[in-house]
C-alpha cells in the first residue's frame, strides 16, 4: 500500500514539487517499502526517532527535521540532517551554525512563518521573519543556510482559511526570494491541504497519512 501510495502521489505533482515522505511513528520496513519506490526523502519530528532511524536505514536517504527544534537538540541531528524545517529563532540559527562548524558543514533550514492563528503553531510573525532574514548577523554566518521558508495552515476544513493563509506566505517567499535566488524552498502542505498548497506556489510538501496511513501514538 506504501508504494503505490507513493507512486500515485508523484504521478499527481509537479515536476517542480520535492515530496517528504513523513515517517514519524512508522516502521523501518514501512519505510524500505516507500524506499524501494526511489522515494528518498524523509521527515521526523523527534530527534531521537530520526537518530534511531538514521543509524538503521540506507545511507542514502535524506533526513529532514520537521518538528519544532529545541536549541538544545541542534547538537545530535548536526552531523547528518539534510534540512530543518522549523526553525523559529535567532538563537536557534546561531546554534545551528556553531555546530555546523563543529561538524564541517553547512546546515540548511527554513524558517517558520506563523500564517494560522491558532494559539498551538510554532513559527515566527512576517515582522520577525523579515528582520532575521535580512539581519547582518545571518549574513555573516558562514554554516548555516536558510533556504526558504516553512509553514502549516490552520486545522480547518474550511478551504478557503487555508488558501489565504498560504497566498500571504507565498507572498512572503516571493518577496524575499526576489532578492535573494538561494532562497527557494517553501515547505507547505500536508496530506490534508496539500493541493492547494501546490496551487499556491508551495515546492515542497510533507506527507504523512496519506503515504503511509494514520498515526497510532
Ligand atoms: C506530521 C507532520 C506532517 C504530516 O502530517 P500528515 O497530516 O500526516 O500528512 C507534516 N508536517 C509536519 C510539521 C508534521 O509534524
Amino acid at each position: 500500500m506504501v508504494n503505490k501510495n507513493i507512486i500515485r502521489i508523484i504521478s499527481d505533482i509537479p515536476e517542480n514539487v520535492r515530496l517528504v515522505a513523513i515517517s514519524k511513528t512508522k516502521s523501518a520496513e514501512d519505510i524500505m517499502m516507500a524506499y524501494e519506490t526511489g522515494q528518498r526523502v524523509f521527515g521526523e519530528n523527534k530527534i531521537q526517532e530520526m537518530s534511531a532511524k538514521y543509524e538503521d536505514l540506507p545511507k542514502d536517504i535524506k533526513w529532514h527535521m520537521v518538528g519544532h527544534v529545541q536549541s538544545n537538540k541542534i547538537k545530535y541531528m548536526a552531523p547528518y540532517v539534510d534540512l530543518i524545517h522549523g526553525i523559529d529563532s535567532l538563537k536557534s540559527i546561531k546554534i545551528l551554525n556553531k555546530e555546523g562548524a563543529k561538524n564541517n558543514r553547512i546546515l540548511n533550514c527554513l524558517l517558520q512563518l506563523k500564517i494560522s492563528k491558532e494559539e498551538s503553531k510554532f513559527g515566527l510573525s512576517e515582522k520577525v521573519f523579515k528582520e532575521i532574514i535580512y539581519s547582518d548577523e545571518c549574513k555573516e554566518m558562514k554554516n548555516v543556510k536558510i533556504k526558504g521558508l516553512m509553514a502549516m495552515a490552520s486545522n480547518t476544513n474550511a478551504k478557503s482559511i487555508i488558501r489565504s493563509e498560504f497566498v500571504h506566505a507565498k507572498k512572503i517567499f516571493d518577496e524575499i526570494n526576489n532578492r535573494d535566488k538561494s532562497f527557494k524552498i517553501l515547505s507547505m502542505g500536508m496530506s490534508n491541504d496539500y493541493k492547494i498548497a501546490i496551487e499556491c506556489g508551495s515546492n515542497m510538501i510533507r506527507l504523512g497519512s496519506l503515504i503511509f496511513g494514520e498515526r497510532n501514538y
